[in-house]
């Protein structure tokens, strides 16, 4: 697909961001591309579009650009996983560990039902921590995520097998 190659290019590296050694994937300049940025949502949609789907589930931050657009598309809900204590409602939460430390993602009690079926949207997988949190969550709730969702994966941090047999699915994989 010819889209793809147009959607890499227009995505931007930072080298020690926000820390040093750290090459960043900054997708803030693909979305000065509006071509790239439509091309991006339509492949996602096209993938989607008919198979069902009631819940797009979107990481913060970058899940929320990405997220809706596709969500309204294929005539899904959208839902937001957020981090902690950013929700006003009554949420379940789930821990996942980082490089030092953990995290905690949230989601509201009541967003999604048992038996709905989702999938979930971030910009990037590195380590698979971050979507196999939000991968829980959807779980615990009786929620079947048929696909997890991203525009680059970086393969060398072996995220995809912190997934388990949940499938990913990436436009891009990335050194
Ligand atoms: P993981 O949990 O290790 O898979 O890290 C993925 C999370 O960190 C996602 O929410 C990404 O948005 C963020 N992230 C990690 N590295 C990058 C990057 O190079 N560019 C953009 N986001 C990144």
């Amino acid at each position: 697909d010819d889209r793809i190659s147009r959607i890499a290019s227009s995505i931007r590296i930072i080298p020690n961001f926000p820390k040093p050694g750290i090459m960043f994937q900054d997708i803030t300049t693909m979305l000065l591309d509006p071509k790239a940025f439509k091309d991006t949502i339509d492949l996602f949609v096209e993938r989607y579009k008919g198979k069902d789907i009631s819940v797009v589930a979107g990481v913060e931050a970058r899940g929320f650009i990405f997220g809706p657009p596709i969500a309204l598309a294929i005539g899904a809900k959208f839902v937001p996983m957020r981090k902690p204590g950013k929700l006003p409602g009554a949420v379940i939460s789930e821990e996942y560990s980082l490089e030092y430390g953990t995290d905690k993602m949230e989601m509201h009690v009541g967003a999604v039902e048992a038996g709905e079926r989702a999938i979930i949207i971030d910009d990037l997988i590195a380590t698979g921590g971050t979507l196999s949190a939000a991968l829980k969550l959807l779980e615990r709730v009786g929620v079947q995520v048929v696909e997890s969702a991203c525009l680059i994966e970086l393969p060398e941090l072996k995220g995809r097998e912190r997934l388990g047999d949940n499938p990913l699915f990436v436009l891009i994989k990335s050194a």
